[in-house]
Parts: C-alpha cells; sequence; structure tokens
C-alpha cells in the first residue's frame, strides 16, 4: 500500500495556533484569578458577620450567671447579632440564586413578552414604592415601541430590582434614576456586541456618585464592591448583584454594559435579542 501524503503544517498555521493557544492561557489565568479573588471576597464577608456573632454569644454566655443584667446592653448586642445576620442572610441568599443561574435544572421560562410594557409596569410599582421618594424617577420610552422579546419575567424584574437598588443606594436625596429602552444604531450594536445580531436596549440611568474609571472594569465580577471599607454598616449589599444581573442577561442571549463617571453617575444598558 502507498503512503498517504500529509502535508507539511504551514509554519504561519502553526504560529496562528500557537498564538491562539496563548490567547487562550491567558483567558484561562484570568478566570482562575477572578475566582481565587471571588473566593477571597466571600471567605472575608462571610468571616467578618461570623466573627462578631462568636463574640455576642461569648458575652451572652459570659454573663448568663451575673446577676444582674443591663437590658440596655443587651438589647444593644441582640440589635447588633440581628445586623449581622442580615448581612450573612443577603450573601448566603445572593451566592444561592448567583450558583443556581449555571444549575441546568432551574431553567428559565422564556415567554414572548411586549418590552415597553414589562418596563412601564416595572416603573409604575417603583413609583409607588416609598424607598424612592426622595428620587426623581424617570420613564422614556419612543412613541410606538412594540417590540417583542423573549424572556424569563420573574429573573428580568430581579435584574430591574437589582439595577434599581444599586441607583438608590449609590445616590444622594434629590438624584434622578431614568428607566428607558431604545432600538440601538448598529453602530452601538457592533460597539458592543460582536455577533453582528439584532438588539434591542433598555437602559437604567442615575445622577448618583459614578464609578471611577479604573473600577468600572470590575464590577460585574462576584463580588466586587469599589468601596474599600467593606464594613457591614456601610454596606448593605453581598457585591454579587451586579454579577447576578450580568448571569440573567447573558442566560437571555444578551449583554449588559456600564458607561460611568466618578460623581456624574452612571447607566446600565441591557442589550437584549431582537424577536
Ligand atoms: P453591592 O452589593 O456592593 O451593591 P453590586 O454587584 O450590585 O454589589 O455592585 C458592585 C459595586 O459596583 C458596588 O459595590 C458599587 O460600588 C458599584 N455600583 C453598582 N451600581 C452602581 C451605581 N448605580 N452607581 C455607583 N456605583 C455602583
Amino acid at each position: 500500500m502507498e503512503r498517504k501524503k500529509f502535508s507539511e503544517p504551514k509554519l504561519d498555521t502553526i504560529e496562528g495556533l500557537t498564538a491562539k493557544l496563548i490567547e487562550l492561557n491567558g483567558k484561562l489565568k484570568e478566570s482562575e484569578q477572578a475566582r481565587t479573588r471571588m473566593l477571597e471576597n466571600i471567605s472575608h464577608d462571610l468571616r467578618a458577620p461570623l466573627t462578631a456573632i462568636r463574640s455576642a454569644i461569648d458575652y451572652f454566655m459570659e454573663i448568663g450567671d451575673a446577676e444582674a443584667i443591663d437590658k440596655e446592653e443587651i438589647k444593644q448586642l441582640a440589635n447588633l447579632l440581628d445586623k449581622r445576620a442580615r448581612t450573612l442572610e443577603v450573601l448566603v441568599n445572593d451566592l444561592y440564586y448567583l450558583t443556581s443561574l449555571d444549575n441546568t435544572n432551574n431553567r428559565f421560562k422564556f415567554e414572548e413578552v411586549p418590552l415597553g410594557a414589562f418596563l412601564e409596569e416595572y416603573f409604575f410599582s417603583a413609583e409607588i414604592d416609598d424607598k424612592y421618594a426622595e428620587r426623581e424617577l424617570i420613564f422614556e420610552l419612543p412613541d410606538d415601541f412594540e417590540y417583542m422579546v423573549n424572556m424569563d419575567v420573574s429573573r428580568l424584574t430581579r435584574v430591574l430590582d437589582n439595577l434599581f437598588t444599586n441607583a438608590l443606594k449609590y445616590s444622594y436625596p434629590g438624584a434622578k434614576i431614568e428607566l428607558g429602552a431604545y432600538v440601538p444604531t448598529n453602530e452601538e450594536i457592533q460597539q458592543n456586541i460582536e455577533d453582528g445580531k439584532d438588539y434591542i436596549t433598555f437602559y437604567v440611568k442615575d445622577t448618583g456618585i459614578g464609578i471611577a474609571e479604573d473600577k468600572l472594569p470590575y464590577v460585574f465580577e462576584r463580588t466586587f464592591m469599589v468601596s474599600d471599607s467593606r464594613t457591614p454598616e456601610t454596606t448593605t449589599g453581598s457585591g454579587l448583584g451586579l454579577a447576578i444581573v450580568k448571569g440573567i442577561v447573558e442566560k437571555h442571549g444578551g449583554r449588559i454594559t456600564c458607561e460611568s463617571k466618578h460623581g456624574e453617575g452612571s447607566c446600565f444598558r441591557v442589550y437584549l435579542p431582537k424577536l
């Protein structure tokens, strides 16, 4: 039998493959580092309230036998325990929600929904919510905005909840929070998404404290908090909110972007595939 002739791999192909491998390796390292950072952050966030709870319990055990118990002091300690336990609850619930997004048994329930009506309904519920009383809420929708998108309503409601809660948390009374939607130009799509498909956009924009430029690339990372003082008194979030938002949007075949200026405000845009 005659030997088959295999063509020698061309040098430029090998170089191309090597470059691809180096690139993939770099991405792998990056995601490994992000994972390590996430674990470090989560361990830190779990440890801080646990330490406080442990010392309060130790104190209770010590004074258990004492005759004179200062009621005021007990009240203060109970409040502290309550706060720390809440911090833990938020963190554990968000962590569970985030990991369940990757669980294939936990399927999304997609249905075709008019995006404009969905956003409007959310906006009206926020408008009557007392917690937004000191913010100026604005709704911006083009006339005849009749676009349908395939969505899991409860999950996209969670996206809006997280974006609105952040707009509230990271702004001062009197700030504006705007919800809107529009059809992006091809140019805008190309700038943000490479696949050349058609998208429809909604956004949540605020005139809050904004995010420093060097911190922007990390806001969607799991458990990234911009504030360096990660004290439970000042932060009520788990640092997982935007990672959850990103996970849900990507399960819809969409993308999320963030533009922000320190001291001026932020705008989160969600691109969803157009039907
Ligand atoms: P957190 O629980 O800390 O709010 P998120 O994942 O929701 O976690 O947000 C990550 C970080 O991004 C926040 O700690 C905050 O510093 C920053 N951030 C998110 N949304 C906004 C916003 N609308 N304005 C300013 N900063 C924001």
